[in-house]
C-alpha cells in the first residue's frame, strides 16, 4: 500500500482539525470520526493520531522514531488498517478482531484501528464494531473516516468524538450522483424516467441511495437559499413552492433516516419511495 510518504506534509491547511487531536490526545476517546477533506487527508490524519498516541517522542510525532516510520509505512505492529476504498468491510474480519481488540497492545502506547471509508461497512459488520465499542477497550483506540458522518451508522457516530477536517469546495454534485438526483427531480416533474433506474440490477446500493439522498439534500439547500447554481436546484426552484420544498426536505430526512438504520433496508426501495412520495 502506498500513500504519501508523510502524512503529516499531507495535512498541510489542516491545521486547525490536528490541533484539536492534539488537544486530546493525553487522555484518547475510545473512537473517532474524521469527516471532512478527501479521502487521502482523512486518511493522512488518522495516521497521524496513531503516531501521536505512539511515538517515541510522546508528543508531537516526530517523523523519524522507528513507531512513526512504521506508522506511516502501515507496517506497525499496533496499527490495523481497513480499507474500504477497496470494497465493503465484511463482518468475519471484524468478528475475528475481537479477542485482540480485548488485549493491550504491544507497545507502550495505542493499538489504533483505522476503518478508511467506513461507509463501506456492511450493516452486519458496522453492528459487530458496534459491540466491540460497548465493551472497555483499554489501551485500544478506533478511527472512522467517511465523507460525512451522515453516512455512518449513528450509533457508532454517537460514541465517537468528531473531528472535521476542512470542507472540499464543493456545491455541486459528483457527475454520477447528478445523474439520480436530475432524474429524481424530472421524474417529479413528469412522472418519467425513474424507475428504469432504480430497478437496473446492481445499480442501487445502499451507498448509492445515501449519496443520492445526500446530493438531494445538497441541491434542496441550493435551491432554498435561492443561489440555485446548478441545473438541479434552479429547477427545483422554478418548479416547487417552498412549502413543497420543505416537505421535500422532510421526505429526505425520512429517507436518510431509513438508511442509517440498523435493520436491513432495500436501498432502492427506499429512493422509490423518496420518489413517490411529492404529490
Ligand atoms: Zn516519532
Amino acid at each position: 500500500m502506498t500513500l504519501s510518504a508523510d502524512p503529516l506534509a499531507a495535512l498541510t491547511g489542516q491545521e486547525h482539525a490536528v490541533s484539536r487531536l492534539n488537544a486530546i490526545a493525553h487522555d484518547p476517546p475510545q473512537s473517532i470520526v474524521i469527516e471532512g477533506g478527501d479521502a487521502d487527508s482523512r486518511v493522512a490524519l488518522a495516521l497521524y493520531w496513531a503516531m501521536r498516541l505512539n511515538c517515541a517522542s510522546g508528543d508531537i510525532p516526530c517523523g523519524q522514531c522507528p513507531a512513526c516510520k512504521q506508522i506511516a509505512d502501515f507496517a506497525f505492529n499496533d496499527l490495523l488498517f481497513f480499507d474500504g476504498r477497496e470494497g465493503l468491510i465484511k463482518v468475519q474480519p471484524i468478528r475475528d478482531l475481537r479477542g485482540t481488540w480485548g488485549q493491550p497492545p504491544h507497545g507502550d502506547g495505542f493499538r489504533v484501528t483505522i476503518f478508511s471509508e467506513a461507509q463501506m461497512f456492511m450493516t452486519e459488520a458496522a453492528n459487530a464494531l458496534l459491540k466491540s465499542l460497548e465493551e472497555p477497550r483499554p489501551g485500544n483506540v478506533f478511527v472512522l473516516c467517511a465523507p460525512q458522518r451522515e453516512r455512518l451508522l449513528e450509533t457508532l457516530v454517537s460514541r465517537s468524538w468528531v473531528v472535521t477536517l476542512a470542507w472540499p469546495d464543493i456545491r455541486r454534485n459528483a457527475p454520477e450522483i447528478e445523474e439520480w438526483t436530475s432524474a429524481l427531480v424530472n421524474f417529479w416533474h413528469s412522472g418519467r424516467g425513474w424507475f428504469d433506474r432504480t430497478s437496473t440490477k446492481g445499480a442501487v446500493n445502499k451507498d448509492i441511495a445515501m449519496q443520492v439522498v445526500l446530493g438531494m439534500q445538497r441541491e434542496l439547500r441550493e435551491a432554498m437559499s435561492g443561489a440555485c447554481s446548478t441545473p438541479v436546484s434552479s429547477k427545483l426552484a422554478q418548479t416547487c413552492n417552498p412549502a413543497k420544498l420543505r416537505r421535500i426536505g422532510l421526505i429526505l430526512d425520512k429517507a436518510q433516516e431509513a438508511l442509517n438504520t440498523q435493520v436491513p433496508v432495500n436501498p432502492a426501495m427506499v429512493l422509490d419511495w423518496v420518489a413517490t412520495r411529492l404529490p
